[in-house]
């Protein structure tokens, strides 16, 4: 990841990293400009998925079965036992 200083736009480098949880942290930094020497916190946080973790897709697909009608189920049973 690159980081540009919020002062001069030159490029920051991240020295230490706060992780809160696996979702979000602080990036302490620091310019790499020695004329500029702004050091600084930038937050870094997940902001929603795209596309579903393949991991997850069984999941996924028994939580959206829950809620369909038994019927639904059936006829889906029947589609993917053909
Ligand atoms: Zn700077």
């Amino acid at each position: 990841m690159r980081i540009h200083c919020t002062q001069c736009g030159g490029k920051a480098r991240i020295n230490k990293t706060n992780w809160f949880s696996n979702a979000a942290a602080d990036l302490y930094c620091s310019c790499s400009d020695p004329e500029c020497g702004h050091t600084f916190v930038m937050s870094l946080g997940f902001s929603h998925t795209i596309s579903p973790s393949a991991k997850n897709v069984n999941d996924l697909v028994i939580a959206l079965v829950k809620t369909m009608p038994p019927e639904k189920v059936k006829e889906l049973h029947q589609m993917l036992t053909i």
